[in-house]
């Protein structure tokens, strides 16, 4: 499948026109940004982890029965996915408490949630991404009541096939992060709700089970150091390292800081 014009291109992927209307490629690049792009860096290796994480992991949910954008990765870098209208939301799903929610509101870090808590928030680079209600997303028409309820029981349901999949691999799911958007179903010649974006450690928060070590984003956050390390243990674990063909290709595990500024 040949590359064509750019679409878009954001913080950590670029997208890229096929021939076809309804399919592009996505590629992922190894940028990464926290704290809306005031830390930048180049983590070498980390898009070639997070293509085939988030290969696996969308593989694994099509076959539990979750629509997603998927078709088929196509090499180190790229993805072949359907083009999707992207809703303008993150959709959180929480398990144990940490991060924004611990901030916010104060409760205490590492705090087990009963049930998963859902959240939205607006995408907005420019507001910072801010939480919004349900009431907010409809008054504005950034999805119908019936689009939330579908995608509320989608990412309930990939929290629970993920849960189990990482406790498998003695790792906590403590939170995620996923995006969702509507593509072109060709046999019902109607459009659908996919998930879409990615899910990698670039997206979840994932901590060793027993000896809570963070295995995710939050290495570059935190300045904790050894992200690719992590990323790749994530993906030793389970079971789809990069082929050790393509491995030399890469120049694995260096950071370098783009631009660092303090709030
Ligand atoms: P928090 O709201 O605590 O910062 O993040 C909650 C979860 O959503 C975390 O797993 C975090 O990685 C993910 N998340 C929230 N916003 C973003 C974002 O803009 N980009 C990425 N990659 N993940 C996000």
């Amino acid at each position: 499948m040949n590359k064509g014009n750019k679409l878009y291109e954001g913080k950590a992927k670029i997208i890229y026109e096929t021939k076809d209307k309804n399919l592009v490629i996505q590629h992922f690049k190894d940028d990464a940004t926290a704290f809306n792009n005031l830390k930048k860096a180049k983590v070498e290796g980390k898009g070639v982890l997070n293509n085939r994480i988030s290969e696996y992991i969308l593989s694994n949910l099509t076959q539990c029965g979750i629509k997603n954008h998927l078709v088929k990765r196509l090499n180190m870098r790229e993805q072949l996915i359907r083009k999707a209208e992207i809703f303008p939301i993150e959709f959180i799903a929480r398990n144990i408490a940490t991060g924004s929610l611990t901030k916010r509101l104060g409760i205490p870090e590492g705090t087990h949630l009963e049930k998963p808590l859902l959240e939205y928030c607006f995408k907005k680079d420019e507001l910072n991404d801010p939480l919004i209600s349900k009431d907010h997303i409809f008054s504005f028409g950034w999805a119908t009541e019936n689009e939330i309820k579908i995608i509320d029981q989608m990412t309930l349901r990939i929290n629970d096939l993920l849960t189990g999949m990482f406790r498998a691999i003695g790792i906590k799911l403590v939170d995620f992060k996923l995006e969702y958007g509507k593509a072109w179903n060709k046999d019902t010649e109607k459009k659908e709700i996919v998930l879409a974006d990615e899910i990698s450690p670039d997206t979840c928060r994932l901590w060793d089970i027993k000896t809570e070590k963070k295995l995710d984003k939050d290495r570059f956050r935190k300045d904790l150091g050894n992200i690719i390390q992590a990323y790749q243990e994530v993906a030793r674990r389970l079971g789809i390292m990069p082929e050790e063909t393509n491995i030399s290709e890469v120049n694995f595990g260096k950071t370098i800081p783009i631009k660092f500024k303090k709030k």
